[in-house]
This record gives structure tokens, C-alpha cells and sequence, in this order.
């Protein structure tokens, strides 16, 4: 069964969600409250989590990056709720962690297309070549693809889905510039949605994870106006 974690304080739409989600056969577990779903997800794994942006006590943001952090729902999609487009595009832009958003009001067929759409991608093995992939270890930096596990310079290192996926292909292709468009169908696949700002956005956040001075990256190069490339060998 599949089971979706909707935090939304405001009750039409959280019924209206878990009514449409049920429809699909989900198994929702509605929520009201930012702190409740903070507590509940830190404790269980759900498959997908529909998550209010503004909530009494905690923010969707807030909890997403906490979510991120740790604990059983790191690698779960993260559909956020946003009241305006502004606020989406804050979302997004604020390396939140969530994997897609839906400005109010949406239609119910949109949201579902939405959910089903990251079910998908979350199900779906590594994306090659990252499934049979070969370990790779450069300036430092270890990737083992079985585990989906990161060193670096000796430290584990702990990185989402979306991270390694990225981090792997651009390492295992040290030099190589991926422009912003490339990466998007490497990484993100069959998700049309997300921009450009998507990928400076995880890289953002790899940046902070791997580098020594994320403000003068070494290991993840901007190629100005083109896109990234992992530091060439030499
Ligand atoms: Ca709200």
C-alpha cells in the first residue's frame, strides 16, 4: 500500500486531497499540524509527502530540510503547497529540498498527476548509469553507486537520491562540461517541471556538503554560461 503523508492545515483541502488520493488508492494519513507531521514522519517512512508551505508552528520548508537531514523519509518526494506563485518560486529557489511544488488553487487531476509523477521516479532503480555503476574515486571524493555511498577526504558524507545522482555523473565524467539541460535529463528524467534553477539549487547544496570552501568550489565547477563540470584530473 502507498502511503502519503498530507500536511495541510486548512481541512477542505486536506479532505479534498486524501479523498483524491484514496480515489488512487493511496493510503493517506492527513495531518493538520507542522510540529504532528514533524513528529510522525521522523518515526515511520511514508512514499510520498504532500506538505503545506505555510502551517501554524513549523513551516513546510523548515520541515523539509529537517526531513532531508535524516531519519526515514531522507530520499521521500516532497510535493509542496504554496498559496502563491511567489512563494513557489521561493521554494524552489531556497535549496528546500522538495521535489515539486503546486501553487492554490490546483485541480485535483493536476495533483494526482503530480504525486503519481514522483512515485514513479522514487520507484524507479538508480537511474543508469548509476545501477551497475563503477565505484569512482577522484580529488578525494568517493562514490560507491551499490551503496549510494559518499566520501569525502576520508568523511562519510551524506547525500540524497537527487545528490548522488548528480555528484555521480558529473564525477564519473571529470572535466566534462554538462550544460544545465543535460543535467536535467540525466538526473531529473521525465520530470518537465523543474528548471535550470533546479540543478544550481542541488548543486548548491552538494557544494556545502563536499567542499572544502563551498564559496570557491574546487570539486564542482561553474562553467559560465554553460553549465557544470566536475575538476579534470590533472
Ligand atoms: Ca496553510
Amino acid at each position: 500500500m502507498t502511503r502519503v503523508l498530507v500536511v495541510e492545515d486548512e481541512k477542505n483541502i486536506r479532505d479534498l486531497v486524501c479523498l483524491h488520493l484514496g480515489l488512487e488508492g493511496y493510503e493517506c494519513v492527513p495531518v493538520g499540524d507542522g510540529k504532528e507531521a514533524m513528529a510522525l514522519a521522523a518515526e515511520k517512512p511514508f512514499d510520498l509527502i504532500v506538505l503545506d508551505l505555510m502551517l501554524p508552528g513549523v513551516d513546510g520548508v523548515t520541515i523539509t530540510r529537517a526531513l532531508r537531514r535524516h531519519g526515514p523519509n531522507r530520499d521521500t518526494p516532497i510535493l509542496m503547497l504554496t498559496a502563491r506563485r511567489e512563494e513557489s518560486d521561493k521554494v524552489m529557489g531556497l535549496d528546500s529540498g522538495a521535489d515539486d511544488y503546486l501553487t492554490k488553487p490546483f485541480g485535483m487531476r493536476e495533483l494526482v498527476a503530480r504525486a503519481a509523477a514522483l512515485l514513479r521516479r522514487a520507484r524507479a532503480p538508480l537511474a543508469s548509469p548509476q545501477s551497475d555503476g563503477r565505484p569512482v574515486d577522484i580529488h578525494g571524493v568517493e562514490l560507491d553507486p551499490a551503496r549510494r555511498g559518499v566520501r569525502v577526504r576520508g568523511n562519510a558524507v551524506d547525500v540524497t537520491r537527487q545528490e548522488f545522482n548528480l555528484l555521480y555523473l558529473l564525477a564519473s565524467h571529470p572535466g566534462i562540461v554538462f550544460t544545465r539541460e543535460r543535467l536535467l535529463s540525466k538526473v531529473w528524467q521525465e520530470q518537465s517541471f523543474v528548471t535550470g534553477r533546479s540543478v544550481d539549487t542541488l548543486v548548491k547544496r552538494l557544494r556545502k556538503k563536499i567542499e572544502v570552501d563551498p564559496a570557491e568550489p574546487k570539486l564542482i565547477v561553474t562553467v559560465w554560461g554553460d553549465g557544470y563540470k566536475f575538476a579534470d584530473l590533472a
